[in-house]
Order: C-alpha cells, then structure tokens, then sequence
C-alpha cells in the first residue's frame, strides 16, 4: 500500500490531538524533523498533496505548542484511527513475508477490541483456536485472559487485544502444541504491532509473557521483570506472566502476582479498586 506524505502528516496530526486530549503539552522533536516541519527544508522530493506542506506542518507546530484552536476532535479523530487500523488490517491479512506461516495459517490474527481503548494487551501468537477462528486470545489461555479483563471491571469490548506474530507458528507435521515465534519472526511481524500501537495509543500497555515483553521492550527475563513499569515510545507498560503460565501454575501465589500487577494497571488509570477486588487471591 503506497501512503502519501500527505497522509503521514494527517495521521500525525490526529496523534498529536490525541496526546494533547490526553493532558500531553509536550513531545520530543528530531531537530531535522523540526527543520523540516518549519519548512526549512526543501520539499521538491516528497509527495505533498493538496495542500501545502508548510500550512499543514505549520498546524502540527501549533498543536504541539497546545493552542487552544485546536482541540482534540473526538469523531474525527475516531474516524482517522478507524480508517488507519482499517487499512494496517488489510495490509496484514495480505501479508506474505513469512511463506512457511503464510502458507500454513488459516487466518491471520490481526487484533481485537476498541481502536479508543486505555489499556491494550499483547500476547505472544495465535494458537490453533486463534488460528481457526481468526481473533486472538479465544482458546483456553483466552477464557482466562477475558476472566481477567473482567476482574478489572473492563470488558473485552472495552480494551484491545494484540500479539507480537500475527499468524500461528506453524508445527512440524504430526505434531501438536504450539512453539515460540523465532527472533527471524518476530522481527518481521513486529512492525505491524508498533503500528497498531501507535493508532491506538493506549494509555497502558499489558506484555503477557516473556516473549511480549522480548518484542517490545527487547529484554527477556519475565520472571524479574514483572510487576515493574517499563516503558514502550512513551507509554506505561506493564509486564506480566501469560494466563497460559496460569493454567500450567494454578496457586494462589502466582495468581495474585499477576492480579497485582493487574490491580498497578487499574491504578495508573484510575479505575475503581474495591475492598473485595483488593483481596483477591490473598487466601
Ligand atoms: N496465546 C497468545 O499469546 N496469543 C493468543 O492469541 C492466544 C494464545
């Protein structure tokens, strides 16, 4: 899919309207970036629509700047992340960089949920429910998973729901499970979650396992890392074990680690806690 320079800077802009409706006033610009959004560099060789590039830069300045002309446009803005995730689907669902996955998959498992939501989950790849059924997260694991959505008083309705691989691993032939993404994979794939990411900027973001936490933030060691605040381009990110490591570890122990990292999350964006909701896997 060929994107304009026009289009860039339309997405662009809906961000920066997006993190000023979030209370940002500030963003870190590359000084060339700056140059050239001033209009200080000629811009014979890039694609400009039908407007100028310097009004339109010119625009993003200000809003970065939090003129209060410009103010976040809920609808709009919900339009242009609907339009773009719309188009990053169909890129993916055509996707053919991995022949051995492409060939074997029987869907592609691009995402689900609320392109608006706060918090987005990422997990590691689909299964062969996932597979079969095209969304991810609806096997075992899933069940789990929306269980816990729902401790948080969210729905699944309410958040959105990524992985690092967008099509299943396949297996060798006659055998069952699943495996790990390799690094080759994961390399691949990645670009198509920091876009979706980057349309829906979620307020938090929730690595489920090891091999999320080793896709965006590059550092492997769940067991350490979980239950710190790390951060992904900007955005709070919590680490926390896989619902699938729950289901193969059922004590209380390791359900209230994660419930606690869980309840960090609720807290970060101010969701109700309750007494009972604070007790939870305490016995
Ligand atoms: N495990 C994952 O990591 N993702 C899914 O979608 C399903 C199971």
């Amino acid at each position: 899919m060929f994107v304009s320079f026009d289009q860039l800077l339309d997405v662009t802009i809906e961000h920066f309207r997006l993190l000023k409706s979030r209370g940002t006033q500030f963003v870190t610009v590359e000084p060339d970036t700056m140059r050239l959004l001033n209009g200080s560099v000629p811009t014979s060789n890039l694609q400009v629509g039908t407007s100028s590039l310097k009004e339109r830069s010119q625009s993003i300045v200000s809003i970065a700047n939090g003129s209060p002309a410009l103010g976040a446009q809920p609808a709009a803005l919900h339009s242009s992340k609907a339009r773009a995730i719309a188009d990053l689907r169909e890129r993916a669902m055509q996707c053919l960089k991995c022949a051995h996955l492409s060939s074997t998959r029987k869907n592609v498992v691009f995402g689900v949920g609320n392109i608006d939501a706060e918090v987005m989950f990422v997990g590691e790849a689909p299964g062969a429910d996932e597979d079969s059924q095209g969304e991810p997260f609806v096997g075992a694991a899933g069940q789990l998973l929306t269980r816990m959505i729902g401790a948080m008083g969210l729905s699944r309705e309410k958040v959105y729901i990524a992985n690092i691989l967008k099509c299943r691993p396949d297996m060798p032939a006659g055998s069952t499970g699943n495996r790990k993404p390799t690094p080759e994979e994961m390399q691949t794939c990645i670009p198509y979650l920091h876009a979706q990411i980057d349309v829906i900027l979620p307020k938090v973001l929730i690595a489920l396992g090891g091999t999320a936490v080793e896709g965006l933030l590059g550092r492997t060691g769940i067991m350490k890392l979980r239950g710190t605040w790390h951060t992904y381009r900007g955005i709070p990110l919590m680490p926390t074990y896989h619902p699938a490591y729950l289901l193969r570890n059922q004590s209380n122990t390791e359900k209230r680690k994660v419930w606690e990292d869980l309840m960090a999350v609720m807290e970060k964006i101010e969701l109700p806690i309750s007494e009972k909701q604070r007790g939870y896997f305490l016995k």
